[in-house]
């Protein structure tokens, strides 16, 4: 089961049209109708199960700038302000508070990678240090193996899963917002080369502009509309600490165990590394678009081979949308979390840092990446089915992105100038053969 989230509940009357639709009530599906509402647009959110029941309540809670992407520096530095201001311009708490964030560099290749990567930050208004030696323990406290080197963002943070996008939906819906949850869109329909309506389970909204923000069911969503998006899922497991009276007040990635402080008073916990692919239909469809990742992540990417191949086997097939579609009938994608590295990462944990050796795990959950071949999110619209915005891909990092991600959607969907350039997110980069790739070595 999945951590407790604060509980949004669905508005009763069913809009039959709107200015645009948003599917999907994770942090980008409402963060997107929280920027439109304010601006007076009539959007309507469709959520199929509740809000933030998947990635956006199951993640670290991470808001990061240290090891980004260039690509995604722009829009991360806008979402780290708007961040910054949420709690006071939404007047309720999400949780965020800035504490640092810290990542163990190993030896001095890497150190070396994270200040050529510091340089090239700055340049991006985005301030990140190398520390060395008693400045690591400055910073992180009571280490019994204390790291030679590691690259400190002193203004990343974290907001709380559980209730940031809870908070922001409410928010959305006081700004004019409707927000129905339960309630899956089962398709889209098109005509004359733009989106007309989408079909729910609840009826038909019609609506010029559709915003895809499926997460994990972005791909099956867009399949259905003849679009092919390179999208698999990653699974990574979670677990919470017991509360503690004390230690670190940063976020600390060290290849073998993450954490961050909760504000319950214990800590989110995760393996640093060690998250599983399951070997799916699209797998073999997307082989040569994955390859250079996959390289990338060998020995932290493990690929299974489960229930999952046969599932999305089935989920895959085309259905009318007068009957109960794929959506419904896994209101909540709740992975099992993966018991042993679990209790490696703990162990290891304990041992580097004692002040964690009272500490109970008191709960553990998984949720699905989705993963994009150059782990760069889509924000995008896309040729030849005007009024479509696709949102997705943020591969393992769009909680701490998705209220500028969401800002970007509002802009392109009003039509407004962008927050940020956003070329580097368009779709059609998939479709060009232009295959893009991580960036390698961070
Ligand atoms: C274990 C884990 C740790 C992570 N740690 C971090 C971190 O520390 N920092 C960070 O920045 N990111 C992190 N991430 C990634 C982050 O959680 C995601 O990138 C982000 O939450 C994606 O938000 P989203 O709104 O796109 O997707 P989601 O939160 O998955 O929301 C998509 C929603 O769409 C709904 N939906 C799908 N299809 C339909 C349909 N047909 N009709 C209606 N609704 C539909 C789903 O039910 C779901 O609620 C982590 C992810 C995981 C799993």
């Amino acid at each position: 089961m999945g951590p407790q989230v604060v509980s949004v509940a669905s508005d009763l009357d069913f809009p039959p049209s709107a200015d645009v639709v948003i599917v999907g009530g994770g942090i980008i599906g409402v963060s997107s109708a929280l920027y439109l509402a304010e601006r007076g647009i009539k959007v309507v959110l469709c959520e199929k199960g509740h809000i933030a029941g998947e990635q956006s309540s199951r993640n670290w809670g991470w808001c990061r700038q240290a090891k980004r992407d260039p690509r995604e520096f722009d829009l991360i530095r806008e979402a780290m302000r708007l961040w910054r201001g949420m709690d006071a311009h939404i007047g309720a708490s999400t949780g965020f508070k800035t504490t640092g964030i810290l990542f163990s560099a190993f030896d001095e290749a890497k150190a070396a990678k994270f200040e050529a990567w510091s340089k090239e930050a700055a340049a991006a208004g985005i301030h990140a240090e190398v520390l060395r030696g008693a400045e690591v323990g400055n910073v992180m406290p009571g280490d019994t193996k204390p790291m030679q080197a590691a690259l400190w963002c002193a203004t990343d943070g974290k907001a709380e899963p559980q209730k940031a996008a809870p908070a922001i939906a409410e928010a959305a819906r006081r700004a004019g917002a409707v927000i129905l949850t339960d309630c899956a869109v089962r398709g889209i329909e098109t005509g004359g080369g733009k989106v007309i309506a989408a079909i729910t389970e609840r009826g038909r909204i019609v609506a010029p502009t559709i915003v895809v923000a499926g997460g994990a069911w972005t791909r099956r969503i867009l399949r259905d509309l003849g679009l092919h998006l390179p999208q698999l899922k990653v699974r990574s497991s979670v677990m919470r600490t017991s509360p503690m009276d004390d230690g670190p007040r940063a976020a600390l990635w060290d290849g073998d165990f993450a954490f961050r402080k909760r504000d319950d008073g214990g800590y989110t916990v995760a393996t640093g590394s060690g998250s599983e692919a399951p070997i799916v239909p699209d797998s073999f469809r997307f082989f040569a678009d994955f390859l250079p990742a996959m390289k990338m992540e060998i020995g932290s990417l493990k690929l299974r081979l489960n229930g999952r191949f046969v599932t999305e086997w089935r989920e895959a097939a085309a259905r009318p949308y007068d009957q109960i579609s794929v959506y419904e009938e896994t209101r909540v994608l709740d992975p099992e979390p993966d018991r042993a590295n679990r209790g490696r990462s703990f162990d290891a944990l304990k041992r580097r840092f004692p002040v964690f050796a009272g500490s109970r795990m008191v709960q553990a959950w998984a949720g699905f990446i989705d993963a994009t071949p150059d782990a760069v999110p889509v924000i995008s619209p896309v040729d030849g089915i005007s009024g479509l915005i696709v949102a997705t891909g943020f591969s393992g990092h769009g909680f701490g992105i998705g209220p500028g991600a969401g800002y970007l959607v509002a802009d392109m969907a009003s039509g407004a100038r962008p927050i940020v350039d956003p070329h580097e997110f368009r779709i059609s980069r998939f479709f060009d053969g232009s295959r893009p790739a991580p960036v390698a070595g961070l």
